[in-house]
């Protein structure tokens, strides 16, 4: 097909999507406010629910005209990361090969786009079920499955399990997604921590108990999550994660790195995990999640701007979580 400038299908397995619903990511705040190491300007936006415009021919499993969640991550489906899951890793591509920011930005571009490509369309992108408002859904590309993977494997191991969540990395979403997600997976209780009065007011109508002050000592939580960016919020998470317990940071310490209480850990046999999410075995989860009625992402949302008042929209304060319609 005849196009003028713009992405075109680089191979038959490759797609062209028009992204309907685009999300901040936590991330986002940090690039905008340049915070963050790489500095604008770059496409931005990594968080979509797309509609499918042009397949290539080898593209199996989906039509267009259909809506799919797209993983911030490019992944191949094939090569050995991708095969266990570890689609952030895979190897037929640079290392971080993501859209929106990182050193393969300007070969993938952002979601704030007329037209993305897709270049393992088949694997890559998982179809939204019908009856579900792309809005709702757009973070399943990167900040819902980020919370999924800080609370999901846990609680599968100790179901039921009463769990913490450390939140306020940025605008805050990611904790709150913690929150749900692990009230979703039925944790018997959620306590999440913030000084933010609105972030706390969302995680009581998920259903969270709320603490505004951040205690000396408090727990011990079998599941804990640092969500906080803090050095302090770590060592709180880490200190308050029970005997064989699991603590997971979503959490990016760019400059300050934060002590760990090694010794405490050791002896209390805590295991610590911290690193990108592997965001395309979440998705289906988390959609799932969506389609029983458990989850309600939505919530999390500070509010839904018109496509074309993005730019304007990114640049004041005090946003959560922003979704771009068109
Ligand atoms: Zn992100
Ligand atoms: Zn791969």
């Amino acid at each position: 097909m005849a196009r003028g400038a713009g992405p075109r299908l680089p191979t038959d397995r490759a797609a062209l999507v028009r992204p309907k619903a685009i999300a901040t990511c936590d991330l986002d705040a940090l690039i905008v406010s340049g915070e963050a190491p790489s500095p604008p300007p770059f496409p931005l936006g990594h968080e979509c629910v797309a509609e499918v415009v042009e397949l290539g021919d080898a593209v199996s499993s989906l039509v267009p005209g259909q809506l799919v969640s797209v993983p911030f991550q490019i992944s191949c489906g094939e090569c050995a990361a991708c095969r266990r899951g570890h689609t952030g890793n895979c190897s037929s591509v640079p290392f971080m090969s993501t859209y929106g920011f990182g050193p393969a930005v300007e070969r993938w571009g952002g979601f704030l786009s007329d037209l993305v490509c897709v270049p393992y369309a088949d694997h890559m992108l998982v179809p939204v079920p019908d009856g579900h408002q792309p809005a709702a859904v757009a973070s399943a590309s990167d900040n819902i499955s980020d919370a999924w993977r800080a609370v999901a494997p846990a609680l599968a191991e100790d179901p039921g399990a009463a769990v913490l969540v450390l939140g306020g990395a940025g605008p805050g979403s990611i904790g709150l997604f913690a929150a749900a997600v692990a009230i979703a997976l039925g944790a018997e209780s959620v306590l999440y921590l913030d000084a933010d009065h609105a972030r706390r007011q969302t995680a009581a109508a998920l259903g969270a108990r709320t603490l505004a002050e951040v205690p000396e000592r408090i727990g011990p939580f079998p599941i804990t999550v640092d969500a906080s960016g803090d050095p302090n919020g770590l060592q709180l998470a880490l200190n308050a994660t029970a005997p064989d317990g699991i603590c997971t940071s979503t959490a990016i310490y760019f400059a300050e790195q934060p002590v760990l209480p090694l010794l405490r850990m050791y002896a209390q046999c805590v295991t610590f995990k911290t690193g990108r999410a592997h965001a395309w075995p979440a998705i289906p989860q988390v959609l799932a999640l969506v389609v029983a009625g458990a989850l309600h992402p939505e919530a999390a949302t500070t509010r839904t701007v018109p496509f074309d008042q993005a730019a304007q929209a990114l640049l004041e304060p005090g946003w959560t979580k922003l979704v771009f319609e068109r």
